[in-house]
Order: structure tokens, then sequence, then C-alpha cells
């Protein structure tokens, strides 16, 4: 085959490959072109979650008819004036959007420039020009994305889960730009002229009202610059979806920046919390490359760890200060926490009481015994000690036989903690608490999750984006036992839950949709799941310092053998160890 040059389009269309992800990336591409036309006013309409249409319509100084006729050519761009890549101060730079989004889509653009006499209509697909009345900046229009690319179509998720991430791309824009209003389908206005704090409050929620830190600080030589809020530390989300970083006015998601943040916590939140922030930093544009990836949301530091170290710094000293003030009040929490190893604004955060209204009060401390039920209606609280003991007339003619199973047959118990055994030429220790909790965490694990339908439905409210996250998790959470659907726009109805277990319903939905809006799927209920089994897995169990006889030694080793994943208790320790016959005689010096 012969090395060709490819046609235009399909370079455009593996360019898009790169730039146009799905529908919030084009959006945000839109939106930064408004931007960089001078727009303070931007409406944005998504339908069926951009795969129908994207509209985005801005108030800038629009395109004049020979602009507007290259404005989709690859690689056209007005926004590199001297040709310098080392002095980008525009959102684009690369000329690539248009013709990449042209590419993979039905675009029309409508736009005025007060050069020209009237507006001009651009199809992208035909390249016609026409005169429009069109009277006012520019209105880009983008129809059928993908519908020439089914196999991209394929990777689009569900419309509520592709809106989201619009409303997440918005928020992010918008939280850089408070001097321009933006409108989401009429729905989530972000108006303009806001101040940091209270366009945090618009895109963050109200809960954040008076618990943000104000952080203002400047390098000894004044070469970097940082400003915005952080929260304090008992204010804190299930991901980072509030954690908004600017790099000279871009949003970023950058390791740097990231790592930094998260550094300056370190103390004070779980690994698995996170801060809110809207944080910019300002560097000279010749010390940082913005031209990495074509999404631009890393960039690459000439000094990264001066960077870092300057974040930190003042980070650290913002949270210092405040936690002198609070008198140890802040959100170091207690080793419960770290134990149970989920993140606290789950279980300590009560601020979400505020923000929701629970029909029916849940009390933490019920009694959760019989919240498995096997399904012979067999209380999963029956299980005890007495349970795992074998028939003792039997235990007597097999005891042999059990020397040739994997962990033998019991000699005995040293401590009233670890039950020794000898099979074949091995001497066995098993840690009996362990291999219990290992046993009925198994045990209890397979049994049906026994699910009661709610007389009256507990109604969460929560904002929209929350709603529409949960609601894309909606089918999993069923599986876990929690039904549940919309209730309106703004609010959320459980149907039916695991019965008899009492959990703060709104903290964890919350959780959830943070969760979800991050990464699109949440582990929240799972853990919580998990969690609850091996408590009770624990609690249920043999404890060390438990007297054991011989039958009930054997009954528990015979038990761990037929356990999955016996090996290990439920908290990751081990269950037993082995010490071969060899290993006995280094020690007494035979070998
Ligand atoms: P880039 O933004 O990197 O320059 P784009 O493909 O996004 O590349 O846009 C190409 C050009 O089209 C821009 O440089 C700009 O001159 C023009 N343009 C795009 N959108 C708008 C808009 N909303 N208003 C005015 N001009 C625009
Ligand atoms: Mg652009």
């Amino acid at each position: 085959m012969s090395v060709r040059v490819l046609p235009d389009f399909l370079i455009n269309q593996i360019a898009a490959g790169e730039v146009v992800e799905n529908p919030a990336s084009v959006v945000k591409e839109l939106v930064e072109n408004a931007l960089d036309a001078g727009a303070d006013q931007i409406v944005i309409d998504v339908v069926d979650g951009g795969r129908t249409l994207i509209s985005v319509v801005d108030n800038g100084r629009g395109m004049v008819r020979d602009d507007l006729a290259k404005s989709i050519l690859r690689h056209a761009t007005s926004k590199l004036p001297d040709d310098d890549l080392t002095n980008i101060t525009y959102m684009g730079f690369r000329g690539e959007a248009l013709p990449s989004i042209a590419s993979v889509a039905d675009m029309t653009i409508d736009t005025y420039n007060s050069a020209d006499e009237h507006g001009w209509q651009l199809n992208a697909t035909t390249g016609q020009i026409k005169p429009s009345d069109w009277d006012s900046g520019t209105r880009i229009r983008v129809e059928n994305l993908f519908a020439r690319t089914p196999a991209r179509l394929k990777f689009l998720r569900g419309d509520r889960a592709e809106l989201m991430s619009v409303l997440d791309i918005v928020k992010r824009l918008a939280m850089g730009r408070r001097d321009v209003g933006f409108v989401l389908n009429n729905k989530w206005r972000f108006p303009k002229q806001q101040d940091l704090l209270e366009r945090m409050a618009a895109v963050m929620g109200d809960d954040i009202i008076g618990r943000m830190l104000e952080v203002n600080a400047k390098s000894e030589s004044g070469d970097l610059s940082l400003y915005g809020f952080i929260s304090e530390p008992t204010l804190r989300r299930a991901s980072s979806v509030d954690q908004f970083l600017f790099v000279n006015g871009r949003p970023v998601k950058d390791k740097v920046v990231v790592g930094a943040l998260r550094a300056a916590y370190m103390d004070v939140m779980h690994a698995r919390e996170f801060p809110l922030c809207a944080l910019f930093l300002g560097l000279d544009p010749r010390h940082v490359d913005v031209n990495v990836s074509p999404a631009k949301t890393e960039v690459h530091f000439l000094e990264p760890s001066h960077v870092r170290a300057f974040i930190i710094k003042h980070l650290r000293a913002k949270l210092a200060e405040t936690m002198n003030m609070s008198d140890g009040q802040t959100g170091i929490h207690t080793d419960t926490f770290h134990q149970m190893n989920i993140p606290a604004s789950v279980s300590n955060n009560f601020d979400f009481a505020k923000k929701s209204s629970v029909m029916s009060v849940n009390s933490p401390n019920r009694n959760t015994k019989d919240f498995y039920a096997k399904p012979s209606g067999q209380q999963v609280s029956d299980f005890s000690i007495n349970e795992i003991v074998v028939d003792k007339n039997n235990v007597a003619t097999v005891d042999d036989a059990f020397c040739d199973m994997p962990l033998g047959r019991a000699i005995g118990q040293i401590g009233d903690k670890y039950i020794l055994a000898s099979g074949g030429d091995n001497l066995i220790i098993v840690d009996q608490h362990a291999a219990h909790e290992r046993i009925t965490y198994e045990r209890i694990r397979t049994h049906a999750i026994k699910v009661q339908p709610l007389l009256t439905p507990i109604v969460i409210d929560m904002r929209e984006e929350d709603v529409t996250a949960v609601m894309t998790v909606v089918d999993e959470l069923k599986v876990s036992g929690l039904v549940l659907d919309a209730f309106g726009d703004n609010a959320i109805a459980i149907f039916e839950k695991p019965a008899d277990w009492d959990l703060n319903w709104a903290e964890l939905l919350h959780s959830i949709a943070d969760e979800v809006r991050e990464n699109g799927h949440s582990v929240q209920l799972n853990e919580k799941l998990h969690l609850k089994l091996a408590n009770w897995a624990c609690h249920h169990s043999v404890r060390a310092g438990q007297k054991l006889d011989l039958n009930q030694m054997n009954a528990l080793l015979r038990d761990i053998e037929n356990t999955t994943r016996g090996g290990q208790c439920n908290h990751g320790r081990p269950v037993y160890k082995i010490i071969p016959i060899s290993e006995l005689d280094v020690m007494f010096e035979r070998s």
C-alpha cells in the first residue's frame, strides 16, 4: 500500500476523537468560544442529553462573513495573533473544535458582527453561507451528534448521565467566569456579576455558606499567586465533584494541583473524603504549558515542585489557623471512622439534615440482628457457636479422618484464642475469632436481602443534579434492596429499603450523588452493606477468650475449609497459619 495523505473529512473525524468525546465536550468547546468572543451572557440548551440538539447562544462579537467561512477549516483560529504558543491567553487556540464537531454532527452557525450589514448563516455540512436576520452574537446548533459515527454513538451514556456531565462542565466554566451569566436548559442559572462566594453557593449548594475559608497568598518572589476558598475540614464530599481548580483562569484537573490539595488536608481528612474548593492559581503564562491535551485539563508546570510546595504551605497555614480558633473542633474524626473506612461525610456530617426533609425518622441504633433472614425464615441471629458444632456422636468416629483434612484434627487451644491442629505433617494454628467471623460473614452474605416496603415513602430533598445522578444508578441500588424514584425534579422518594436497616438515607443519597457525578457509578451502598455484614459477623462470632471443646474446635476447622476465602477474616487478617514439620525440624535443629 502506498503512503497517502488522509482526506480532510477523515483527519477531522480523527481529531474529533480527541476533542469531541461526548455532548459535554461539545458544550465546553462552544462555550469557550463564546467566552473568547467576549460574551457575558451564554445560553445553553441540550435536548436528549445532547444527542438530538446542543445549542449555544452568546452575545459576543460574532463573525464577519469571511471569518465565518474560515471558522470551520482545520487549524483556522483568530486566537494566536503573534504565533506564540508559549503565551496563550484565550481558552481556545488549536482551531480544531468547529471542524471536529462538524465532522461528527450537523452544525449550523448563525452570527452577526457589527462590521457587516446583516448576519450570516453557515451550514457546516454543505459549507453554504447565506444572509440571515440574526442580529447579535452567535448561535451554534449541533444536531444528531455521532449519527454518522455509530460506533461513537454507542459509547454515549443515558440522557440523564450526559446532561449531568454537561452541567458539570457548565459549572466549571461558570466558576471561572463570575462576570458572565450562564443558563442551561432554562433551569440552571448562574447569573452574571456574582462574587466568588455567591457563585460557589450557586454551584456547590447552600450547605457551603459560612463554612469556606478564604485563601489569598503570593509567593515570596511574587511569581505565584493563589486565591479562592477551601472548605473547613468538617465540610467534605464523597467525591471531588466540588473541587474547582484553575490555572490562569483555565479549569484544570491537574495532578500537581489536585495532589497539593490532598496533601494539605492529609491530617484532617480521610483519604476517601474530598474537601470543597474554588482555587485560582496564577503564574506567568510562560511558566506553564497548557498545550498538553486537546481537552486541556492537564497542564505542565515548568517547576512543579515549587508550585506544589507553595499550594501546600498556604492551604495548611489556613487550615491550621482555623484549628486553633475552633479549639479542637476541627474535622479530625474519631478512630471509628478510620476503622470503618467510610467517608465521615456519611456518618458525621449533620448538615444534610438541614437540607433534607426526612418524613420517616430513622433511629440509627436499632437492633440489626434480623436484617438478613434465612430463606427458611430462621433468623441469622441464631448463628452461634452451637450451630457449627457437629453431632457429638459422629465426631469420635470421624476424628481420625480429620487428619487428612487440610486443616487437620484439633489438638487443643492456647490462651483461649488459638486452636492448634495437626494435619498431615503440619502444625496448624487457627485464630478462632477471625475464623468464625469469616464463616459467619460468608453465610449471611449468601442470604438474599430482605426488602421492606415502606408505608410512607421517605422523601429526601435534593438538588436536581443530585436527583439526576442518583437516578442513573437506580437499578444498581435496587439490587442492593433500595427501591427509589425521582419525586419531582428536586426530591427522591424511597419506597423500599433493606429490612431493618436504618441509615441516614439523606446522607447516603447525597454521597451516592457525589460519587456518581464524578465517577458515573457509586460504591457507597455496597460498601455499607459489606461493612454491616462484616460488623454483624464480628459481633456474632466466637470471641477470642472463649473456651472451646475439641468438638467445637473440629467443627470450626471444617467450616473454614468450606468457606470461600476462608484464609482471611473480613478485616483482612489471616485466619490460620500452617507450619510444616520441616520448619519444626529446623527449630529443633534436627535438619
Ligand atoms: P479555536 O477556538 O481554537 O480558535 P475553534 O474551531 O473553536 O478554534 O473556532 C475557530 C474560530 O471560529 C475561532 O478562532 C473564532 O475566531 C471563531 N469562532 C468560533 N466560535 C465563535 C463565537 N461563538 N463567536 C465568535 N467567533 C467564534
Ligand atoms: Mg475553540
